[in-house]
């Protein structure tokens, strides 16, 4: 009997995560599927089956609460990731970190390379790492290019807040996480990162941990 082009093992794991309907469960740091390069996305999900993927990304990125979500982080190996950030903050927050707002956006098979060399130090976390955060000195601006879930190409440059989730994001499908990039002395629970650091820039963490900025 005739069958439909065979489904990949991918499609089958993806069919598989999204039964449930809702948000899929996080993977933390020690499965090794966050330290392999992720496959570049080259149809293995069909059309209907990616937007459905995509839907759950955004939903488990909302409810974690978190601003990216890259698809090794819900144990599927493909360069997707998702990014939005409302940025729900305080003026003098915004404006140190050039928090601004990132609208809903898809990712596929994202790149980027730094523009200039200006570095931008700040405390960040990922939902793979939950409880902790530390200091990671990252491109100021970066080019980022990209398709989006339609195919269409993406090709724009970002800086503030926007270009670092953009660089954790699409560092998670290289298999690196940001802890790989992090100041080791800055490292801060959430509960330090309540009490002590939540001033707008690692200045004062820097001189009581003692580490350097950029
Ligand atoms: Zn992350």
């Amino acid at each position: 009997m005739a069958s439909p082009r065979a489904r990949t093992p991918l499609a089958e794991q993806v069919d598989e995560l999204l039964a449930d309907g809702g948000p899929l469960p996080i993977v933390a740091a020690g499965d090794p599927v966050l330290r392999r390069p992720a496959e570049p996305f080259d149809g293995q999900l069909e059309p209907a089956l990616l937007t459905r993927f995509v839907q759950a990304l955004r939903l488990t990125m909302h409810a974690a609460p978190g601003v990216g979500l890259a698809a090794p982080q819900v144990g599927v190996g493909l360069r997707i990731a998702v990014v939005e950030d409302p940025a729900p903050v305080p003026e003098e927050v915004r404006e140190a970190r050039g928090r601004v707002p990132l609208p809903f956006r898809v990712l596929v098979n994202p790149s980027y390379d730094a523009v200039g060399t200006g570095r931008a130090a700040f405390y960040e976390g990922c939902l793979s790492v939950p409880g902790w955060q530390a200091v990671v000195a990252r491109h100021a601006e970066v080019r980022l290019r990209a398709l989006d879930e339609r195919g269409q190409a993406v090709d724009e440059v970002l800086s503030g807040w926007p270009a670092r989730i953009v660089q954790h994001e699409t560092d998670h499908l290289e298999g690196t996480l940001y802890l790989d990039r992090a100041e080791p002395r800055s490292l801060s629970s959430n509960d330090a990162m309540a009490h002590r650091w939540n001033q707008p820039t690692p200045e004062r963490a820097a001189r009581a941990l003692g580490f350097e900025l950029p």
